[in-house]
């Protein structure tokens, strides 16, 4: 298999009837880069910025966060690279961090975006270090855990006061800067069309997107058999997303493990998703998926069965038939 793999890298990745999907890998340090190319994935879709300040023991020095940012964009060779702002709280805490406080949900506590923009410290040298790593080339940041529009607001303020002070004292820009929002928090799918415009880019967080939907702690496994990722009512969910960025001309991603399984691969490419990035293993199998998939009846199937579905059967079972009679 593992053979297989190797000779897909070379063919396009398109559907059987030529639809392209870029296939993109989830990184977080400067160990995963060889994976870039070994992977043959076309970026880096998600690269989780905290994962530095996770295995550090005090934060990671301005200096520290530039270099890997750095080596991160030399690694990717001119392929593009999407940079997350620290997604630190919830399950990922930093023992080292004091502002730490005990909380009764960490979920939806005091995590992400919320916490960076209350220690506006934090996010401004990251910022900076990713500006500065970024000269001449361009910027792709993403925002995890947006819950209201205001909060996009405030972190480009932040931005552009970090743009203004570094071209005041010359230092070379990136030739261009993309700001996106993980969509992750069911209250922005009661506001797509006006974030879709607030933002140049949406990626989709699966892993927590469907923690909220279905009020099911994504570490739990007492739970994780009961709830199904490709049901229904979720697959709706991501179908609302891929058609307002259609809609709105803006670029929608998924970040998601979500993305790694062929199978659900498969229901991405048909509700809309044409860029998915997961775990750099994940990308042999979806790819040789995706080059086997008829798309135009993989829509038709949804046409039939998304708003209306057979009875009796759940939506997996339905798409495993359908994967398996071609
Ligand atoms: C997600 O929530 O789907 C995601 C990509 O972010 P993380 O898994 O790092 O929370
Ligand atoms: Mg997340």
């Amino acid at each position: 298999r593992q053979e297989v793999y190797r000779e897909l890298r070379k063919k396009p990745s398109v559907t059987k009837d030529g639809v392209q999907v870029d296939l993109l890998m989830n990184a977080g340090l400067a160990v995963d880069l060889p994976q870039l190319a070994e992977a043959g994935a076309a970026g880096i879709g998600l690269f989780r910025t905290e994962l530095q300040f996770m295995v550090a023991s005090t934060f990671p020095r301005a200096e520290a966060q530039e270099k890997l940012y750095r080596d991160v964009l030399d690694a990717a060779r001119g392929k593009p690279v999407t940079f997350r702002t620290i997604d630190i709280g919830g399950d990922k805490v930093l023992p080292y961090f004091k502002g730490a406080i005990q909380e009764e949900n960490p979920a939806l506590g005091w995590r992400a975006i919320r916490l960076t923009l209350d220690r506006p410290g934090l996010l401004r040298t990251q910022i900076r270090a990713l500006l500065k790593a970024s000269g001449g080339r361009e910027l792709k940041l993403m925002l995890p855990m947006v819950t209201e529009l205001g909060e996009i607001a405030q972190a480009r303020e932040i931005i552009d006061r970090e743009v203004r002070h570094l071209s005041r004292f010359a230092h070379h820009l990136p030739t261009s800067l993309k700001l996106g929002a993980m969509l992750e928090v069911p209250s922005l799918l009661f506001q797509l069309d006006e974030l879709m415009k607030a933002v140049d880019f949406v990626s989709v967080g699966s892993n927590d997107l469907f923690q909220f939907v279905m009020a099911v702690d994504r570490g739990n496994t007492q739970l994780s058999d009961r709830f199904d990722t490709l049901s229904t009512p979720f697959l709706r969910v991501l179908k609302q997303i891929a058609d307002a960025g259609v809609r709105n001309h803006t670029p929608v991603t998924l970040c998601g493990e979500l993305a790694g399984k062929p199978i659900s691969a498969m229901a991405l490419i048909g509700l809309g998703y044409r860029s998915i990035s997961m775990s750099p293993a994940s990308i042999g199998p979806v790819k040789a998926m995706l080059t086997e998939l008829p798309l135009d009846e993989l829509q038709a199937f949804f046409a039939d069965n998304l708003m209306a579905p057979a009875q009796g059967l759940p939506m997996r079972a339905l798409l495993q038939a359908f994967a398996d009679d071609r």
